[in-house]
């Protein structure tokens, strides 16, 4: 056979060819903007052309501090298309990790909204030789800056000729780098190749992933800026799907108002996004109708939360599983044509686990004494991953050991091959030598009608050594009705006796990280001291 390169090069190609019509939609604060493969693709040329008449060749980087948006769309293929890597800058994390990660990727331009000035004028960068801002409106004008030199996105494009030779590329030159969301130490850098990006497209269109074909409209409300936007926009691309982007500082408004006017058909985010849509649909009147599936992940989804989404809308949720450094879909929890004749309790159980490994990977989980475990849905241990899209090292980083990732996350697997998430190695609650899974206490308390959210972390126990706190945000009708006792109460049906946490605490808000997981860091922190 021949080796043909896998490249990003080759969805561009393919979108123009067969695609010019379909369309990209984004959400600008001046309005819904819209055009199509055609005009994106002439607009690709033209970026690649300003990319090199800025000086940038094969390999360098180029930073994007950005939200969801057609132009980042554009920089997702004009900068890894004509040899550079492109790196997207999560503008979540604090400002000294923001300019950490700019400097330590070297990233020679910076792409970036212009709401985010202010933010970048003060962050203290040595790579950055050219700021190019992406204004709102797109006639408007580069506002008084300190950055210097900074352009103006749109003139820059009108100044490139739509006409661009892109290079023959090596299929393993890097495409793309991220950064891990850094809940501990500094963030580490994951690069992406040409080869990695393609094959994960192609998987996450398989029919037991995500099925995208040109007849969906997807709409990432996961950001661009965290590990691909899950990879919908270059699986989008790739089979011509309608793409909607909703733009800067989104909320549940403006996901319902796209989903409804622009009939999406598959979106993703994480579960605190659809916990919080949950009260937007039941406030106000959408019609979502178009939806066949709600990707969700990078934090268990709650099976109360799968069930209310298709009670209520008949809209299926489907959990995946997956980290930056396996770019990052590795497992998809989509139930078998027998698990259909299941009752409708275990089908719920079922989908709460995080998957089946997808095509193309491959998995192992072994115990503390490094033994394979039984596919019994009981024994537990770390999971490891290794497959033409997973990570081997971190940028300038050594080889990892022994050819797997050691994701860190302790799973049971069921006769099925499905994975359950246990826990974070790091988030396990140790009482008395026993494990106790803060997972599935934050699962059994979110499925209680009072509450919202839930986290749940250990804290140190004289006799116990650690011994479980419950952090709990009731839904706003129930603050002040809802007790300790009677959580306790519908926890002992499910739980042992021993899991029950010793104390309960009721709080305004789950703190979140920068990508809108629980930041269990921050309430240990908060909660140490407590005395249980
Ligand atoms: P990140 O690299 O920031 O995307 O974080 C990856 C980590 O998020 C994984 O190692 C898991 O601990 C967690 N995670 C991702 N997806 C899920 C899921 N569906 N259920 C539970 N935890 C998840």
């Amino acid at each position: 056979m021949q080796a043909y390169p896998l490249t990003l090069t080759n969805h561009l190609k393919r979108a123009r060819a067969f695609f010019p019509d379909k369309q990209i939609v984004s959400k600008l604060e001046a309005g819904v903007f819209r055009y199509t493969y055609r005009d994106f693709a002439g607009r690709v040329a033209q970026l690649a052309n300003v990319l090199r008449g800025l000086g940038i060749g094969q390999g360098d980087r180029v930073g994007t501090l950005a939200w969801n948006s057609h132009r980042h769309l554009e920089l997702y293929y004009a900068v890894p298309c004509m040899g550079a890597v492109l790196h997207t800058a999560n503008l979540r994390l604090s400002r000294d990790q923001i300019a950490y990660i700019i400097n330590h990727a070297e990233d020679k331009i910076l792409f970036l909204d212009e709401d985010l000035l202010p933010l970048v004028e003060r962050l203290s960068l040595d790579s950055v030789r050219n700021f190019v801002v992406m204004l709102s409106d797109p006639h408007g004008t580069v506002p008084t800056t300190s950055l210097r030199p900074a352009h103006n996105y749109e003139d820059l494009l009108r100044s490139g000729s739509a006409h661009f030779e892109f290079p023959e590329l090596d299929e393993n030159m890097p495409a793309g780098i991220c950064y891990t969301s850094g809940t501990t130490g500094e963030p580490k850098g994951v690069v992406y190749s040409h080869r990695g990006l393609s094959l994960h497209s192609l998987a996450l269109c398989l029919p037991d992933a995500f099925a995208l074909s040109e007849r969906d409209t997807v709409m990432p409300i996961v950001s661009m800026f965290h590990v691909n936007a899950w990879g919908m926009p270059y699986a989008a691309t790739m089979v011509g799907a309608k793409q909607v982007y909703p733009g800067p500082h989104p909320d549940c408004k403006t996901f319902a108002e796209l989903i409804q006017n622009e009939r999406v058909t598959l979106t993703a985010a994480v579960p605190s996004v659809w916990i919080a849509m949950l009260a937007e649909l039941d406030r106000v009147h959408y019609d979502i109708g178009s939806l066949r599936t709600i990707a969700s992940g990078g934090a268990a989804v709650p099976q109360s939360l799968i069930a209310a989404y298709e009670r209520k809308f008949g809209v299926p949720i489907v959990q995946a599983w997956g980290m930056t450094e396996i770019s990052p879909l590795a497992t998809v929890s989509r139930l078998t044509a027998a698990m259909e004749d299941w009752s409708e309790k275990e089908r719920l159980r079922q989908r709460g686990k995080q998957g089946r490994l997808i095509p193309g990977l491959e998995m192992s989980v072994v115990d503390g004494q490094g033994r394979e475990i039984a596919w019994d849905g009981r024994q537990s241990g770390e999971l490891r991953i290794r497959g033409p899209w997973v990570a081997d090292r971190y940028y300038k980083g050594q080889q990892f050991a022994d050819g797997w990732l050691h994701t860190g996350d302790v799973v049971t697997v069921d006769e099925h091959g499905f994975v359950q998430i246990v826990d974070r190695t790091k988030d396990l609650i140790k009482s008395g030598g026993e494990w106790i899974s803060s997972v599935a206490l934050e699962n059994a308390i979110m499925a209680h009608p009072k509450v919202l959210e839930a986290a749940v972390i250990a804290v140190a126990h004289d006799r116990w050594q650690e011994r479980p706190l419950a952090c709990i945000v009731p839904k706003p009708e129930f603050r002040n009705l809802i007790t300790k006792e009677e959580i306790l109460e519908a926890l002992r049906s499910h739980l042992p006796a021993w899991w029950l946490p010793d104390e309960i605490v009721f709080i305004e808000e789950v703190p979140k990280t920068s990508v809108g997981k629980f930041d269990k860091k921050v309430l240990r922190e908060r909660f140490k001291n407590v005395q249980l």
